[in-house]
């Protein structure tokens, strides 16, 4: 892109050297954005390279939406910290390389998949490799089912068989088809018709726009379904992901043979529209999981933690001398493993109970847990404190309450 602002100063060595600086990183603001909606950053890439530099390589490319399933998902769940305005995440049923063929039998893979919805949100399931009749076999029907259940979109590296099999399975199911399955353009063009559920991904397709220029064939495809197509570049291996800049450099050399409003689609709007709406709903139920939760034990609960809060409620007026018990109600996220134990000091007297507690759990969740305290005696009048401690992940808090007993 021309910088004619800087051109007058472009005599002077040093001045020179200013400019192209400025011209570069002018050009980059003014790049024509890219969704990559096929992007992998798997177990030995995370290994290879550190996710800050990832996030950086994606920055360079100018990625407004970047769309990561990874083998483990470990990878993915880096990314999307680091960035979560860029990162969309993709359940890859995968633990490691290699289970392209064996995925659709394993039981462990369909059970991967389970625990990883529990913990965390995602926007689509793939990309997972899936042929033919296999497609009806039980772990991929449960999978569409989950996909339809959890409202995520399918992203299938498949033939046309499969892609059909699936969308048969459930009537709302939608696919992203990777690499617009290998098949020809006019071929695409027909499932594309035929499927108003159905979108192509071209990771991997490097004839297309080969040479700056889109044959007749490829332009028929993008003329007929502008609103279907979108971009990726399918970092299957470590070093691919150095690759994702000149891969969105390439696409903008034929995108800009294109009529701006198509270019603009296939390059990053037709990817942002399908998948950030799924996202943003199913980011979001992260939220309300705690605030529903929560909606039970009342506002006066005491915060334990960022995502948590407590409420105590005693059996009997508490006297001193006398046994009592209490319930601990929880409620926040991820509480499955969580556990809380409850103790009471004299803060100005540095001691606390005579007792210890007995600590029952009654129910536990996700979203809450209840114990019961039994055996809890104050022996003294004055200033008392309950503390609360929340372990869960490792990590603890606690929450303090003071109280008087008279
Ligand atoms: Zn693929």
């Amino acid at each position: 892109m021309p910088c004619k602002s800087c051109s007058v100063i472009y005599r002077h060595l040093v001045a020179a050297a200013l400019t192209t600086l400025l011209c570069t990183q002018t050009a980059k603001a003014d790049t024509l954005p890219i969704s990559d909606a096929h992007l992998h950053y798997s177990h030995d890439s995370v290994e290879l390279t550190p996710p800050e530099r990832v996030i950086e390589i994606m920055r360079e490319a100018n990625l407004k939406l970047a769309l990561v399933s990874s083998s483990d998902d470990n990878g993915t769940q880096l990314l999307l910290e680091l960035a979560p305005d860029l990162i969309v995440p993709g359940l890859r049923p995968y633990t490691r390389r290699g289970q392209t063929r064996s995925w659709f039998k394993e039981q462990d893979n369909l059970d991967y998949v389970y625990d990883l919805l529990s913990k965390n949100r995602y926007a689509s399931i793939g990309e997972f490799h899936l042929y033919g009749a296999d497609a009806d076999l039980e772990i991929p029907r449960r999978i569409v089912t989950l996909a339809a259940e959890n409202n995520l979109i399918l992203h299938a590296h498949s033939d046309a068989d499969a892609v059909e099999r699936l969308l048969a399975q459930d009537s709302t199911v939608k696919i992203i088809w990777a690499h617009a399955g290998f098949d020809e353009p006019e071929f695409v063009s027909s499932m594309l018709s035929k499927h108003d559920r159905l979108w192509v991904d071209l990771a991997f397709r490097g004839e297309v726009g080969s040479g700056g220029q889109l044959s007749a064939e490829w332009l028929a495809l993008f003329e007929a379904h502008p609103d279907r197509i979108m971009l990726g570049t399918d970092s299957f291996t470590p070093e691919r992901i150095y690759y994702i800049p000149d891969h969105a450099e390439g696409a903008r050399v034929w995108l800009a043979t294109l009529p701006k409003d198509t270019a603009e689609r296939i390059a990053w709007k037709n990817a942002y529209d399908l998948i950030m709406p799924v996202w943003k709903k199913n980011r979001a139920t992260l939220d309300t999981d705690t605030t529903t939760a929560c909606s039970t034990i009342g506002s006066n609960a005491l915060p334990i933690g960022e995502q948590a809060r407590v409420a105590l409620q005693a059996d009997r007026k508490i006297q001193i001398g006398e046994a009592f018990s209490l319930t601990l109600t929880v409620c926040g996220k991820d509480l499955n493993s969580a556990n809380v134990a409850i103790d009471a000091t004299m803060p100005a007297h540095g001691h606390g109970m005579n007792y210890t507690p007995k600590h029952t759990v009654l129910s536990q969740d996700s979203n809450s847990m209840t114990v019961q305290v039994d055996g809890l005696r104050l022996h003294m009048p004055g200033e008392w404190q309950w503390l609360v401690t929340l372990r869960k992940d490792g990590e603890r808090s606690q929450a303090r309450e003071e109280f008087q007993v008279n």
